[in-house]
């Protein structure tokens, strides 16, 4: 946690370890942040996914889709992502996640704002920006959840024009899931299935409404699927996906990448498996 020294005096950055030259609660050096960069090449016009090329499957004009999203499409309608998660945007998600550095959630909502501006036009106004729940037994031991801090400051820097209302509690987690990682595609969607349920207090003022759920980590898309699924049901007229940061499975990670990921993610990325757990 941070002490109150370390929140009034510099130290050295939590990423690179150079000396922080300014005074700020946010414990990153400057150069870092400005190494957030959003996804290079083009992506799966729904889940995001990096394409080989873009001629790799376009069955609409200029709307590439990977495989998967041409075998079953999703639920949600598109799924951004403020980058790639690797680098410095991996290493702040951690700060935020597993060292509870909150000040990171400022910089991290910033963002995701940019990732959700482009989607204003086809969201339209009056869209709700539901967080993915924790469930409590995670929440309790964390002491926040990332996704509904991270949302707060998207909505914040998207300002007025947006006019997203944030509903911290639409989305409920009625079991704790197992860690997805090392699962695979199937296994996660059976791990998730019915894990989450719309909050009766609220299925009123999502009804009708266009979604934007937000989550930390776009890994396979099972947990945005989910979600998406049961708030269709609930009656949400569409639903977007927006996360900070999202896996591409075009990416390896390198060796040095795995050392500095925890070990579990580590035996899974080793395997081949996908990377990351969704909780
Ligand atoms: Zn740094
Ligand atoms: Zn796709």
């Amino acid at each position: 946690m941070e002490s109150l020294f370390a929140t009034f005096f510099p130290g050295d950055c939590r990423i690179c370890s150079d000396p922080l030259l300014n005074i700020s609660r946010l414990p990153v050096c400057t150069d870092c942040l400005t190494k957030i960069k959003p996804f290079q090449g083009s992506q799966c016009d729904i889940c995001g996914e990096l394409l080989v090329s873009r001629n790799f499957q376009g069955e609409e004009q200029g709307s590439p889709l990977c495989g998967l999203c041409q075998q079953v499409r999703p639920t949600y309608i598109r799924a951004v992502s403020g980058g790639p998660y690797e680098g410095v945007l991996r290493d702040l998600v951690h700060l935020l996640k597993y060292d509870r550095v909150q000040t990171t959630a400022d910089i991290l909502g910033k963002t995701l704002a940019d990732a959700i501006a482009p989607l204003f036009d086809e969201v339209g106004p009056n869209a709700v920006i539901i967080p993915v729940p924790l469930h409590n037994s995670k929440h309790h031991q964390r002491g926040f959840n990332q996704s509904e801090r991270v949302a707060m400051h998207a909505v914040r820097a998207l300002g007025k024009e947006f006019r997203a209302e944030l509903i911290i509690s639409a989305l409920q987690r009625k079991r704790a899931t197992t860690s997805q990682t090392g699962l695979t595609r199937h296994q996660r969607r059976l791990n998730v299935r019915g894990a989450f349920a719309v909050n009766p207090l609220h299925k009123r003022i999502i009804a009708g409404r266009n979604v934007i759920l937000v989550d930390d980590v776009f890994t396979t898309g099972t947990t945005a699927q989910e979600c998406a699924r049961v708030l269709v049901r609930a009656g949400a007229a569409q639903v977007w996906v927006a996360t900070i940061a999202r896996v591409s499975r075009l990416e390896p990670f390198s060796a040095l990448e795995v050392s500095q990921i925890g070990q579990e993610e580590a035996a899974s990325a080793a395997t081949g498996n996908a990377i990351g757990g969704e909780f």
